[in-house]
């Protein structure tokens, strides 16, 4: 058994800790923040595993003039951070051809598959179930020309194994009486189902990790090293520390750590955001997204959360109030109860341009392994992440092909 170093306490990080507990290594968890703090907070806490199409598919093209100039947009660019942006979004738009865009979706259905069976037994952590609210996810159309365009995308969805429904006005106001009669369409994912706190499932599970032994330095690590037997660890005020393994999950802040092992990897960010309406998580019985505005609105604990929303824009802490502003009026009309929000936050989903995570062994050495670039799915794949890491460390070979998500496919 092993002294493994994990980077990062998001869904990822604490996913592989999880696993490599359960295979019996010796865990020290570093980050200066604690359990979900970072993008892992305020997501929409979607188990998604029917979100196996890329954002940057082949309408990007089609829908780019409506996506750039219009106020109901939820697709934004900073423009100050394009000359940064450029090489990044010159790949993501080279990925929405019709032949990358399928691989993708192919390599992200593959992970999607195994998704629940990453979290199964985790469940059975005392407290965890809590969390898990079993209502599958409707994804709503205010435009009957937008249905129509996303029946490919549905179609190959299909072909990949995802089961959904369809349901029409009547049926929709079934489902969810106090929204606006606004949707023309829905598409209701099975065995879809969602968090009602994702911080909060984080937390159960890092404390219930504690009690295992896992240790956490709440500290930043400022570079990796790999070593002969080993991986020699610099933190932020520059103690040395050491461990046979280390896994970065650090999120969006996980390129530095690849470019000190030897791998250029165009990991940016694709930032989102959500607005609380507190108490009013009884108005909707599951997490509803509106397709045209690109956000969903979850019941969670303490209120509905509205979520998404995507902004190419890098790290700056400056959120967008015209994009507060968009989910907060749309939330509103969809459901015309509710109040103004409490709160709001913005989040950087660590994304590629090709829309696949970068899981693998870095070029440096087999010792450190990358598990970052999870962007819109990182709740989803948290768990089926953390059992390939495990996997990667013992010398398991993967259930799962891994090249895919190799460091080295760009
Ligand atoms: C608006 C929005 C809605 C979303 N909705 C969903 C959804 O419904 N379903 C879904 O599956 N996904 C969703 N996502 C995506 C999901 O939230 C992310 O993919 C996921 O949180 C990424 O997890 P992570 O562990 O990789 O990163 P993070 O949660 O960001 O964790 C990374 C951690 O690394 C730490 N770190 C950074 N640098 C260092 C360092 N140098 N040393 C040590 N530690 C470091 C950070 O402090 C942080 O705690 C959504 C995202 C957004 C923004």
């Amino acid at each position: 058994m092993a002294d493994v170093a994990v980077l990062g306490a998001g869904f990822i990080g604490l996913s592989s800790a999880y696993w490599l507990l359960r295979d019996g290594h010796r865990v020290t968890l570093y980050d200066a923040l604690g359990p979900g703090e970072a993008t892992s907070y305020g997501n929409a806490g979607t188990f998604a595993n029917y979100a196996c199409i890329p954002v940057n598919n082949p309408d990007v093209f089609r829908n780019l003039p409506r996506f750039l100039f219009s106020a109901t947009s939820p697709l934004r660019i900073r423009w100050g951070y394009l000359p940064h942006l450029a090489p990044w979004l010159a790949r993501f738009l080279l990925n929405a051809t019709p032949k990358r865009y399928e691989h993708s979706a192919k390599a992200l259905a593959s992970l999607l598959t195994c998704a629940f069976e990453g979290y199964r037994e985790m469940l059975s952590i005392d407290g965890l179930s809590s969390f898990v609210r079993e209502r599958e996810c409707l994804y709503l159309y205010s435009n009957a020309d937008s249905f129509k365009s996303a029946q490919p995308s549905l179609a190959l969805r299909r072909s990949l194994g995802v089961r959904f429904e369809h349901f029409e006005h009547d049926g929709i106001r079934e489902l969810e009486p106090n929204l606006a009669p606004i949707f023309a369409h829905g598409t209701m994912f099975n065995d879809s189902w969602f968090l009602s706190d994702p911080r909060g499932f984080l937390q159960v599970l890092y404390e219930s990790m504690v009690r295992q032994g896992m240790q956490h330095e709440r500290t930043a690590v400022r570079s990796l090293e790999p070593q002969k037997s080993g991986v020699r660890l610099v933190d932020e005020a520059g103690r040395v520390h050491g461990a046979e393994h280390t896994i970065v999950c650090a999120g969006a802040l996980s390129g530095r750590f690849a470019r000190q092992c030897g791998d250029r990897v165009p990991l940016d960010t694709e930032r989102g955001y959500h607005v609380r309406f507190p108490g009013t998580s009884s108005l909707i019985s599951r997490p509803c997204g509106w397709a045209e505005r690109g956000f969903y609105m979850v019941p969670m604990d303490g209120g509905i959360r509205a979520a998404g929303t995507v902004e190419l824009g890098g790290f700056g802490p400056q959120k967008n109030p015209e994009l507060l502003n968009l989910i907060t009026t749309s939330a509103q009309e969809a459901l015309p109860g509710l109040p103004q929000p409490d709160s709001n936050w913005l989040g950087f989903r660590p994304s590629l341009p090709d829309g696949l995570p970068v899981v693998g062994a870095s070029s440096a050495s087999p010792r450190v392994v990358y598990a970052f670039g999870h962007q819109h799915l990182g709740v989803t794949l948290g768990g089926v992440t953390g059992s390939v890491v495990a996997d990667l460390v013992a010398g398991r070979a993967s259930p799962i092909d891994l090249e895919p998500y190799s460091p080295r496919r760009f």
